[in-house]
């Protein structure tokens, strides 16, 4: 089979890609391994349950544009936002705080007022805030987000209270290991656009999403998506490279977009591209626990809160955030990033650490159990790049061949906003 462009990995990276390159008449072919597209954020059936579960909640902000442009351009309409920046908190003894900031302020006065209304925080921190400007506009490189919030002067209990979480949730790291810079472009980008901030997520499982609907984009415009197509090998021909498919085939492509995660870039690269292949076996994996536990009645009113020093640090109503029914339960998906401290705990001690802080919080009674559980580590959620080392380009020395990936130069965290930027960049560089 000869294609003038070909995508490996159906994660938002490679839709992007594919769904760019559609567009723009070049008919490119997907190959995803899996036999779904999304890659890591994706849902799946459970227990005869009505409606699918999502391997772990995907968090989007309204700054998120290059993820909003694509969703509607495959007519993919099941997201929702809030009307402005608004999280609830609580704190390990139930208390509550919340950081908001009016929709209607200047951008470049959102985060100061966030903070000056915010109890945990108040107008010191706020002030404190007038040395953070300056790396937002120019973020320094190298740095952990730990020498930074030391060199930035934040206090102890605005660290704990804002950047620890917000680092967590958004990097999916500690402190320690993620890079300063890609924390301040988020949020340069969040506070620099009227409500960027405001948060937003999916009204429908993941897998419902997106990816069918990607698919009949990408079909209809003369493109090709082949899910269960595991690349096995690639090889540089003359101008043009050679994929072998786990199943025998191959398929010869003039450009290739490698939309893979980075260590299994890694062994794809290994001969065509030993010193990046090298680089990227650096990269090591972080998990996000996901613990869904439905009760037998609703356990809070809002659709989400951020619990402060806590195991668990964010808890989703899926009742209020997709409107799913809850005959057979309400379901709480609650999330703890950059987990791998939790990682050799067993299913029962992760719902019992759960039920704990929502007991500590006081929003299950003492003697109160959930109806159901289903505990979800995900191992590989992403993948840290060494601090110090180079970012990777989606360019690459060889010729017909691009990276895309969460993982690649975006200047952000691995997230879907890096992804499809990823996608759409490596997209652009291989249609010149
Ligand atoms: C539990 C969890 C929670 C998360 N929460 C958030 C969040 O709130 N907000 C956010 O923005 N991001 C979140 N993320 C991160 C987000 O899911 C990823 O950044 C994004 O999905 C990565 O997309 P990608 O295309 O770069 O890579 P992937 O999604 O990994 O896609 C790569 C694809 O390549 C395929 N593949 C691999 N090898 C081959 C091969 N040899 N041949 C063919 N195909 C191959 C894989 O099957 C996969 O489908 C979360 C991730 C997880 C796991």
């Amino acid at each position: 089979m000869n294609r003038s462009l070909t995508i490996i990995g159906g994660g938002f990276s490679g839709i992007a890609a594919a769904v760019r390159a559609a567009e723009a008449g070049k008919e490119p072919l997907l190959l995803e391994r899996r036999p779904f597209l999304g890659g890591r954020a994706y849902s799946f059936s459970h227990d005869n349950l009505p409606y699918t579960v999502d391997n772990g909640q995907h968090v989007l902000m309204r700054c998120c544009t290059h993820v909003i442009d694509l969703l509607e351009k495959i007519g993919a309409d099941e997201v929702s936002f809030q009307a402005g920046f608004r999280i609830p908190f609580l704190s390990k003894e139930g208390t509550a705080h919340i950081l908001s900031a009016p929709s209607w302020l200047p951008t470049q006065l959102g985060l100061f007022v966030a903070f000056a209304r915010y109890s945990p925080a108040g107008l010191s921190a706020a002030l404190g805030l007038r040395r953070v400007q300056r790396d937002l506009r120019r973020p320094p490189t190298g740095v952990s987000v730990a020498d930074w919030l030391k060199s930035s002067g934040q206090t102890d209990r605005i660290q704990r209270s804002f950047w620890i979480p917000l680092c967590r949730s958004v990097m999916n790291a500690s402190p320690e290991d993620a890079p300063a810079d890609e924390l301040l472009t988020v949020l340069s980008e969040a506070f620099g656009t009227p409500s960027g901030a405001a948060m937003g997520w999916a009204t429908t499982g993941l897998t419902e999403l997106c990816a069918s609907k990607a698919r009949a984009f990408i079909e209809s415009r003369g493109g090709q998506v082949r899910s269960s197509a595991f690349v096995t090998e690639m090889t540089q021909e003359t101008d043009q490279w050679s994929l072998d498919l786990r199943n025998a085939d191959t398929v010869v492509s003039k450009r290739v977009i490698l939309a893979v995660p980075p260590l299994r870039a890694a062994d794809l690269l290994g001969h065509v591209l030993p010193d990046l292949a090298n680089l990227l076996t650096r990269y090591t994996p972080s998990p996000i626990l996901g613990i869904n536990l439905w009760f037998d009645r609703p356990i809070m009113n809002t659709a989400f809160v951020g619990f402060l020093d806590g195991s668990v640090e964010w808890v989703f109503d899926r009742q209020a955030l997709t409107g799913q029914p809850s005959e057979h339960g309400y379901h709480y998906a609650l999330v703890t990033s950059a987990s791998s401290k939790l990682l050799e705990h067993d299913d029962a001690d992760l719902v019992d650490i759960a039920l704990d802080e929502l007991r500590s919080r006081k929003l299950v009674q003492p003697d109160e159990e959930p109806v159901r559980t289903l505990v979800i580590q995900e191992r590989q959620a992403t993948y840290l790049r060494p601090l110090g080392d180079p970012p990777i380009p989606n360019g690459t020395d060889l010729s017909g061949l691009f990276l895309a990936g969460d993982w690649t130069d975006t200047s952000l965290p691995p997230t879907i906003e890096g992804a499809v930027r990823s996608g759409n960049r490596a997209a652009d560089l291989a249609l010149v």
